[in-house]
């Protein structure tokens, strides 16, 4: 590693001085970074909510707060919790350095700079974020799949009704779970079993729009988050992974059908306020589906457990 940035990486500078903009956008200008700039706590603040950058350069005193405070502001949210903040300060003194460690800095440097050591300071944060990132990225990953697993489905789930409440858009999930799969691994072995499951999540991926949040739920069990997405559509999805899978020719054993049952609901249909309502009642349109003949897609209805909707296609 010669220690140059390889991806390009976001650094936000808050700053009151113009002067100090200038002097570390030239600075850093090898560093394959996208500089951005504030002057003020307030302004700092707006932009690191809108742009989430990799990095900031944050000064101490500012002309509206002081970083300390625009730190703590940063830890108590979810949203930038995670952000990697360099204090620069003109301030050598001790107990300065040590609150902003305590506030979760990842590091303090002193104004003047050394130019050198300031631009390596830069690489080794950026360096350290990207290995957090990664790995919070691969405990929320599906070893066997790579899809999404669950706990990065309740997190996401949990944002995407937030998100459709506040602004009145729909809001479907599709849960889905394979027909006879226990006897599917006795008749065929475990090992196909899973060669099983990673086509299914291929499938599912390939099906989906790059917006939708395709997860492994349990063990042959999907979920598919679908934003701006009603019920009557979240339905055509489903019915059309359904009927892809039915139609599957698994080539080492062309006389296997693999099919699976799916339950669907939606936000607006059915005034759901809750990730945790919106779970259940399409994992009862699932159980539902298992329990009227399988290999079908069964809409949640208002009050699910009086009318269920049942679609059977054409073929089931
Ligand atoms: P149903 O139609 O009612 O869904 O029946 P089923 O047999 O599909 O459901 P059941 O819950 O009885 O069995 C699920 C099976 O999935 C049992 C378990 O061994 C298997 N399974 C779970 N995880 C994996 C995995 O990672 N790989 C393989 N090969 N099998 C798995
Ligand atoms: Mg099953
Ligand atoms: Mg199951």
């Amino acid at each position: 590693m010669t220690g140059s940035v390889l991806e390009r990486s976001r650094v936000l500078i808050v700053d009151d001085s113009v002067d100090i903009h200038r002097l570390l956008k030239i600075r850093l200008r090898d560093q394959n970074l996208d500089i951005i700039t504030a002057s003020t706590a307030a302004e700092g603040l707006r932009i690191t909510r809108e742009t989430m950058p990799d990095l900031i350069l944050l000064d101490i005193d500012l002309p509206d707060k002081s970083g300390f405070e625009v730190l703590a502001e940063l830890k108590n949210d979810p949203l930038t919790h995670d952000l990697s903040v360099i204090f620069v300060s003109g301030s050598v003194e001790s107990q300065d350095k040590v609150r902003g460690f305590d506030l979760g800095a990842v590091d303090y440097v002193t104004k003047p700079f050394d130019m050198a050591e300031l631009r390596a300071r830069v690489r080794s944060a950026l360096r350290m974020q990207r290995l957090v990132r990664l790995l919070a990225q691969r405990a929320h990953l599906d070893g066997l799949t790579g899809l999404w697993n669950r706990a990065h489905l309740d997190v996401r789930l949990r944002e995407c009704v937030d998100a459709a409440r506040r602004h009145g858009r729909s809001l479907s999930l599709v849960m889905c779970d394979i027909d006879h799969f226990k006897e599917l691994n006795d008749t065929y072995g475990h090992p196909f079993g899973d060669h099983v499951l990673q086509e299914v999540a291929r499938m599912l991926e390939e099906m989906a729009r790059s917006e939708d949040i395709c997860c492994r739920y349990g063990g042959e069990e999907f979920a598919v988050i679908l934003s701006e997405t009603d019920h009557l559509e979240a339905m055509k999805v489903a019915e059309r992974f359904r009927a892809r899978l039915e139609g599957t020719v698994w080539s080492a054993h062309e006389d296997l059908r693999v099919t699976a049952s799916f339950g669907v609901s939606s936000l607006s249909l059915n005034a759901i306020k809750s990730p945790e309502a919106l779970l259940n009642s399409t994992d009862t349109a699932l159980y539902e589906a298992k329990r009227t003949g399988r290999n079908h897609v069964v809409l949640a209805q208002p009050d699910a457990s009086l009318r269920l909707s049942a679609v059977r296609s054409a073929a089931g």
